[in-house]
């Protein structure tokens, strides 16, 4: 979903008469519950001095383009907790993201990097809550120690599918008529169907759920009865997605399910980071298979070796970049070695995601105990493809 955005024709667009804004808008920020809210008062100001650099015959023009961009901002708030929007005399392009953006304001070239930054930022979590009436998936995205929730989805059992939509309240999903005898068996029997069904159902809607959104992390959240039923339905594709099982009560709202799976969920991705940059570490030296360091991975991504880079999420280096061919280096040199071309001082995380789409690298960037570790050499490294002679 995130990591599936598709800027590609604003990447490989010519123009250079783009406004482009990334905001954090998420509403759970007390700075943003403000009115006017936060990022409303910076991107004005913002604005105002794009507009106060820009040369005489180009105001006019880019005016128009504030002025509409202006409006939409302030017609109502946005749905999402980041927002970005692409803006020009014959384009107009809003994404919304369930996930805060940082906040940019530029004209030029279209940048995409807030957003390519923020998916490569933020790992998808899909949590299955079940019980006895419904099965419901929540949509989560961790970012370090920041919980975006993204959606609620309720099974529909009509088609077995996941949709969207506030959840319904309680139903029951049986009659309660029940006798004696014979009767009361029938009954039972259609409740135990009906359960085998609900189950089975939630587990394949999950599945299918998970591989066309692309999330490849899987949370269970009910009571013992229906979470372990629900987990052993599971197919093998998402049960190798599967990254604990949570004891919920039955009657838990998604706010109580979000809030009990959320603190496993962050365990889990710690522990994976963790994982990643211990590997990264005790490999690179033999040159096994990894590299750590500034200009040893922007070397590495320059030969196309990276499957993926790790990044400290707060990672802040300068690099210098070719404005010509776009090579990057470390190295502070006169010219591009690659093609001569002048090169221009930059910021390491304005390069990043874009450097690592282009040359076929996923980025995976690491916060907390795992950063601290990789910041000693550098705030990143990257696993290679086939390691260095
Ligand atoms: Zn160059």
């Amino acid at each position: 979903m995130l990591s599936h955005l598709d800027v590609s024709d604003l990447l490989n667009s010519p123009r250079r008469d783009v406004l482009s804004i990334a905001l954090d808008v998420d509403p759970t920020k007390p700075e943003n519950q403000a009115e006017p809210p936060a990022y409303r008062i910076w991107l004005r100001n913002e604005l105002r001095a794009l507009l106060d650099q820009l040369p005489k015959d180009e105001r006019k023009r880019i005016k128009e383009i504030i002025g509409r961009v202006e409006a939409f901002i302030e017609q109502e708030r946005p749905q999402g907790r980041g927002l970005a929007i692409f803006a020009a005399d014959d384009l107009w392009r809003v994404h919304v993201l369930p996930v805060p953006l940082r906040n940019l304001v530029r004209f030029g070239r279209p940048d995409v990097l807030p957003l390519l930054w923020a998916a490569d930022e933020y790992e998808p979590y899909a949590v299955l809550a079940v019980n006895r009436e419904r099965a419901v998936l929540l949509i989560a995205y961790l970012g370090g120690t920041v919980v975006a929730e993204a959606d609620v989805l309720e099974l529909d059992t009509r088609h077995w599918r996941f949709k969207s939509g506030r959840p319904p309240t309680f139903t029951k999903a049986m009659g309660t008529g029940a006798s004696r005898g014979t009767e009361r068996d029938t009954f039972e029997a259609r409740v135990e169907d009906h359960l085998r069904r609900l189950w089975s159902g939630a587990a394949e809607g999950a599945d299918r759920w998970l591989q066309e959104a692309r999330v490849d992390r899987l949370i269970i959240a009910g009571p013992e009865e229906a979470a372990s039923a629900v987990r052993n339905l599971l197919p093998p594709a998402a049960r190798a997605k599967l990254v604990a099982v949570v004891p919920v009560p039955g009657e838990a709202d998604p706010d109580e399910i979000h809030r009990l799976t959320m603190r496993v969920a962050l365990d889990e991705e710690h522990r994976r980071e963790r994982a990643l940059v211990e590997d990264l570490l005790a490999r690179a030296p033999a040159g096994a298979g990894t590299v750590v360091g500034l200009g040893p991975a922007l070397d590495a991504l320059a030969r196309e070796q990276v499957i993926t880079l790790v990044v400290d999420r707060d990672v802040d280096g300068q690099v210098h970049r070719c404005t010509r061919c776009g090579f990057v280096t470390a190295d502070p040199r006169p010219s591009c070695p690659v093609c001569g071309g002048p090169q221009e001082h930059t910021g390491l995380t304005q390069v990043l995601p874009l450097l690592a789409r282009q040359n076929g690298a996923r980025v995976e960037t690491v916060s907390g105990e795992a950063a601290a570790q990789l910041r000693a050499h550098g705030g990143i490294g990257a696993i290679l493809r086939y390691s260095v002679p």
